[in-house]
This record gives structure tokens, sequence and C-alpha cells, in this order.
């Protein structure tokens, strides 16, 4: 038994799951919400069956979020594990690892270091993904860790796909090029594509659409990310739930002026109150709601459906340009792996090259599935994601 505890450690939050690496079966999973507010815990013991627990004990900080959750996992009744011992492992999701880190890495002070260094490029994530750590640290100090990182699947990327087109010395100063995110989804989803065809990634070019409330696309061609769509900050790429994606920069200082607010408020706009949400005229950044919007007649919530398909279908042939090809279309996450109606709209962009879109096949939901014709010469696919199990996989990989 190699039981990885995988952690996801936002601001005030405090994701979790305990995973079999051998086995890869989920034995519980929980959530530590609104950590320094008040507290709640949610927690599942998977394995035993007995259904979700919620409760509300003072969470003050994320080490009391990290003891609390050893608590739960040893818990007499509810635990899935006796003691700390049968913890093997722990997996970190990191959500940059800047250009020091293409690969996953085993926590040491210089791994920290290196984490503290990329805090820059994510304000918001990497310093609370170092509270956790440290947090582990302090209760497990004896307990292996890996860091796995959103950027580092992306490092394979070229120059020419990840310097943006400005001058030089702000890459040499600052290191402002494109990272690209949702990394270990892409990574993973790619495996399970090639696998499910029965075939090596490594002969595979692949367009893997991890479409969620954040939504980025990349270009894996036989094993490595040659482009995403993400790029310094996740603001990037495609339209999202709330994140405008690509725009012309110089909208930024118009809207401004226009409104007279600082540059800030505006990148808040972009991230917070745009993408679906936004050309829906404020409806929802839900597809569900847009959905139900567009079959009840809402031109604007049709207006975001359409265009937020477009923008992905646009995607997809600049990466097939990129990779001189593609074999295999891969769509994941929550808009990826539920909304049919979605996928199929992106789809009907795609006959050019030579897809066999089956809109019978194509309704199925939250599971692996084939959504072009069997004899389709690109295969479009829906491929649920699962991080926590990839990083699962990762840590029990570098740590035995
Ligand atoms: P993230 O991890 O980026 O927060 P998810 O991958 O969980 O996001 O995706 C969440 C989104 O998935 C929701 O906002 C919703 O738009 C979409 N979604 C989930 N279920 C469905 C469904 N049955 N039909 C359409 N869209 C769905």
């Amino acid at each position: 038994m190699f039981n990885i505890l995988v952690i996801n450690c936002g601001s005030s939050s405090l994701k979790f799951q305990v995973i079999e690496a051998e086995s890869e079966e989920l034995l519980a999973k929980g959530l530590c919400e609104r950590i320094g507010i008040d507290g709640a815990l949610t927690y599942e013991n998977v394995k035993a069956g007995t259904g979700k627990k919620n409760t509300t004990p003072a969470i003050p900080n994320h080490k009391v979020g990290i003891q609390l959750v050893l608590d739960a996992l040893t818990d007499p009744e509810n635990g899935v594990i006796k003691s700390l011992d049968e913890i093997s492992a722990i997996g970190h999701r990191v959500v940059h690892g800047g250009e020091s880190f293409s690969a996953p890495a085993v926590i040491d002070e210089r791994v920290i270091k290196a984490i503290e260094e990329c805090a820059d490029l994510a304000p918001l994530h990497n310093p609370a993904n170092l509270v956790g750590i440290r947090a582990c640290q302090a209760v497990m100090p004896n307990t292996p860790m890996v860091a796995v990182f959103d950027t580092a699947f992306h490092q394979t990327m070229p120059a020419k796909a990840y310097m943006y087109a400005i001058p030089r010395e702000y890459y040499e100063k600052y290191k402002i090029r494109r990272y690209g995110f949702h990394g270990t989804s892409h990574d993973y989803v790619s495996q399970e594509a090639a696998a499910f065809l029965g075939k090596k990634r490594e002969d595979l070019k692949i367009i893997v659409c991890h479409l969620g409330n954040g939504a980025s696309i990349s270009a894996v061609r036989y094993g490595k990310c040659v482009d995403t769509s993400m790029g310094l900050t996740p603001l990037e790429g495609l339209a999202m739930g709330t994140r405008s994606g690509d725009i012309d920069p110089a909208i930024i200082e118009y809207i401004a002026n226009k409104e007279d607010i600082t540059v800030h408020k505006v990148l808040t706009i972009l991230q917070k109150e745009s993408g679906v949400l936004g050309l829906s005229d404020g409806l929802s950044s839900d597809f569900r709601d847009l959905g139900k919007g567009k079959a009840e007649g809402d031109e604007s919530a049709a207006l975001a459906l359409d265009s937020f398909a477009y923008r992905v279908a646009k995607y997809i042939g600049s990466y097939a340009a990129a990779m001189d090809g593609v074999d295999v279309i891969a769509f994941t996450a929550g808009v990826g792996e539920n909304d049919p109606d979605t996928r199929a709209q992106i789809c009907s962009y795609l006959d050019y090259l030579d897809a066999d879109f089956d809109p019978i096949a194509n309704n199925v939901r939250g599971k692996a599935a084939m959504i072009s014709k069997a004899d389709s010469k690109v295969k479009e696919l829906v491929i649920p994601t699962n991080e926590e199990l990839m990083i699962a996989r990762q840590t029990f990989k570098l740590v035995y």
C-alpha cells in the first residue's frame, strides 16, 4: 500500500484526496473552506462509502486545516487509515514553476526557494501553495513531499511559441513569456487519449481542449507540448467563464480612460466580469445557464456560446497548423466532459480536418468516449481529466 495524500491549497481553501498509488484507488477526499474566515470541512471516506460529512470547525489558518484533514483521515470511526504512518508521500499542486521546473520535484529547501521566486508570476496562487507545503512539513516532517507544477508540462514549448513579440529585454529582465497552465490536466488527458485508442502518445499529434470555468488548449506533438493558449497568466487564450482571453491590449488603456478607472480595475473586469459572463450581458458564467438561456431565445446567451465555440475552433485550427496535422482532438473538464451542445458546436467547424463527428455518440457525459465515427481520420474524444490522480502518479514515481 502506497497511500499518497494529494493537496491542492488555495488562498482560503484546501482540497485533498488520498489515493493508493498502485491500484490508483481513491480512498478519501474532501475540502477545507473559509480558512481564516470561520471554517468548514467536508470529508468523505470513499472506500467505506459512508457519504460526505460536513462540519464547521474553526480553521484560523492552513496549519490547523491540515491538522483537521489528518484528524479526519485517522478518525477511529470515519477515518480511512489507522495512523499517519500509512501515508507514504504527499503530492502538492503548485501553480507556477516558472522556467525552473519542467517536471515535478521532491520538495526540499532549494525547491521551496524556487517556488518563492516564482510568486511574482502567480501572486494569488504560489504563496497559498507554499503555505500548504509548510503546514504539511510542520505536521509530518518526515513524510516525503513532491511539488507538481501546472506550468511544467508546457516547458517543452519552443521559443517561437513562448516568446511575446515585445522588446526582448522584458524576457531577460522579468521572464515575461508564455508559460501555460492546466499542464497536469493536458499531460494526463493526452496520455489517456492515446491509451483509449490503444496507441502510444509518442506516435500521435493531439489537441487537448480543457474547457472548464478556466479554459485552455494545448498542442501535444509526439508526447511533448509545443503550444498552449494561456500565457504569462491564465488570462490569455480562449474566452472563459469570466475571463476575456485574447483581446487587443490597447483596450485596457481605452477603457481605463473612458471609465476613469485604474488599469488594475480594468484587469479585474477582464478576469471576473468578462468571458461568456460578459458576452451574455451578465447572465451567467455557467454553460448550463447559457444553454437554458439560448433555448429560451436569449440572444446574448446564444452569442456567448457561439463566440466561445468559434474561438475554440480557431485555436484548434491554429494548433493543427502548428503540428502540421492532428490525429486526436480530446475534450475535457466541466464543459468538455459534460456539454454535448458546446462540443457539437465546436466540431461543426472541423469538417475540413476530415473529422467525422458522430452526433449520437456525442450524447455522453462524464466518461471517456469516442464522439467521432470509428473510421474518422481525426478522432474526437471525451476524456475526463483527473489532476489529483496525475499528481499521485507523479509523486509515487518520484519517491519510489
Ligand atoms: P474549474 O475547475 O475551472 O472551476 P470545471 O472544470 O469544474 O471548472 O468546470 C466548471 C464548468 O463546467 C461550469 O461552470 C459549467 O459551465 C460547466 N458544466 C458543468 N456541468 C455541466 C453540464 N452538465 N452542462 C454544461 N456545462 C457544464
